[in-house]
């Protein structure tokens, strides 16, 4: 097929006219390129001049088992010609019911109901609220901070916005947010020198307890990212972190809100992150990968417990009040249920075991590199962190924006790689081949190589 060589342009022109595009100062497009996308295949996105892309981040880690999948692409097609939507508030739907019976069959232990929303967000805000109202429902109305990570992402809502921690999203809308109290990470990045990430998970906790035993009476819950914190930097922890903060959470009487949007679905090596801790949160969000990708879809799952606080005769006043429009949409329920389906009939998780161990091989070499700091797993996540100084670990200049120049030469060389700044990550979907982590790699390897010069 043959594409007009100037498609790209035309479609970017059009496109500047009218879209704002999210995560952007969009005064860059004069000199960095927009991608018109047509058309996705596997973990390949194909633009409109016909050049191809390796989808290297999942596309914003939404990506499982690739675009435009068959499989996922037959159930919507069938469920737009038997029902597109209803309203989710005294109706229901087959997509919705199954895909409930599903999670709560597949989520750790405990948790027991399920509401839906629609982003990861949107989410997050169902998980505080529900927290606050819980504690509120018991008599407990005192309860009403929350306590965050370090270095921690829950979304851009002004809800989930205040229990985050960057810098780069929070610091101008702060005047506008809650404030949460915040403990610091066990991110084992910032371990001290000579300690093991678990040695550092123990000490961070030290210093959760002593911040519960000073404002559990005043909070409701804790939330963190279980293992990798993903939009903070792709910082990864050791799972001893989570095992202690479930027991310092029943100590204290708060909740412990678990934020799998990102690291759900398998991303960590199973298929939730919780998992490898042995824990089951009060709450858990789940998002991105629920439906493989395609649509957008989040579900809060909580315990029998939660549900009992909320559960009274109508003018007890407990309802739980929180509601989307397309709550529960049943495209996207049916997006879900054949993501589910596919874990079901396929080695998903081994054959990523595989590939993980291939992707460690191939980053292996980083390790040496005079201006990488660290090259860290978990996995089907991978990040290595470039620094102006190994010895120090001094950062490059954020407005160096050295990672940029390692996204340009991805988009040149037919790979989709977004640094976080000066972290460049790999989180692929998990339909690409050992050859296709090869080419990513090599990429990335280049593009490092230019992002380091002066
Ligand atoms: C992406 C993300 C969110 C927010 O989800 P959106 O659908 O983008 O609103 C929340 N938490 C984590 C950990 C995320 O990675």
């Amino acid at each position: 097929m043959t594409q007009p060589h100037d498609a790209n342009t035309a479609l970017a022109r059009r496109d500047l006219q009218h879209i704002w595009h999210p995560c952007t100062q969009m005064h860059d497009h004069e000199h960095v390129p927009m991608v018109p996308i047509v058309r996705g295949e596997g973990p390949w996105l194909i633009d409109a001049e016909g050049r191809r892309y390796l989808d290297g981040i999942s596309s914003w880690w939404t990506n499982l088992f690739g675009h435009a999948n068959p499989r996922i692409a037959a159930g919507l097609a069938e469920q737009a010609k038997t029902l597109e939507h209803v309203i989710f508030a005294g109706f229901t739907h087959p997509p919705a019911i199954e895909l409930a019976e599903q999670l709560v069959k597949i989520t750790p232990a405990g948790l027991e109901k399920v509401f839906f929303a629609d982003n990861g967000s949107a989410a997050i805000e169902v998980a505080l609220k529900m927290s606050f109202h819980y504690w509120l429902n018991q008599g407990h109305g005192e309860k009403t901070r929350f306590i965050a990570l370090t270095g921690s992402y829950h979304g851009e809502t002004l809800g989930a916005l205040s229990v985050s921690d960057v810098a780069l999203y929070r610091k101008t809308y702060a005047p506008l947010l809650l404030t949460p109290f915040l403990a610091p990470s066990p991110d084992a990045y910032e371990g001290e020198p000579g300690e093991s990430p678990e040695q550092t998970a123990t000490r961070r906790l030290a210093t959760m307890r002593e911040l519960l035993e000073q404002h559990a009476h005043e909070t409701c819950a804790v939330i963190v990212e279980p293992l990798v914190q993903c939009a903070g930097g792709m910082r990864m922890y050791h799972p001893s972190y989570l095992t202690g903060l479930r027991k310092l959470c029943n100590e204290y009487n708060v909740h412990f809100i678990a934020d799998e949007i990102a690291v759900g679905f398998g991303r960590t090596g199973t298929m939730f992150a919780c998992e490898q801790a042995g824990v089951a949160p009060d709450f858990m969000c789940l998002s991105k990968g629920l439906t493989g990708g395609t649509l957008p879809l989040s579900v809060v799952l909580t315990t029998q417990h939660v549900y009992e606080a909320f559960y009274a005769e109508y003018n007890a006043g407990k309802a739980f009040l929180h509601s989307h429009s397309y709550t529960g949409n049943p495209l996207a329920c049916r997006a879900a249920l054949e993501t589910l389906a596919i874990f079901r009939d396929e080695p998903v998780l081994e054959r990523n075991r595989v590939l993980s161990v291939h992707l460690a091989q191939k980053l292996a070499p980083l390790r040496d590199h005079p201006y990488v700091a660290d090259v860290r797993q978990q996995g089907m996540i991978a990040a290595v962190e470039l620094v102006a100084d190994k010895a120090t670990r001094r950062p490059f200049p954020a407005e160096q924006r050295r990672g940029q120049r390692v996204y340009l030469h991805g988009l040149e060389n037919g790979a989709l790689l977004r640094p976080l700044g000066n972290i460049i990550y790999f989180m692929p979907p998990y339909v690409v081949s050992e050859s296709d982590i090869d080419q990513l790699v090599r990429i990335a390897i280049e593009g490092i190589a230019l992002a380091v010069k002066d």
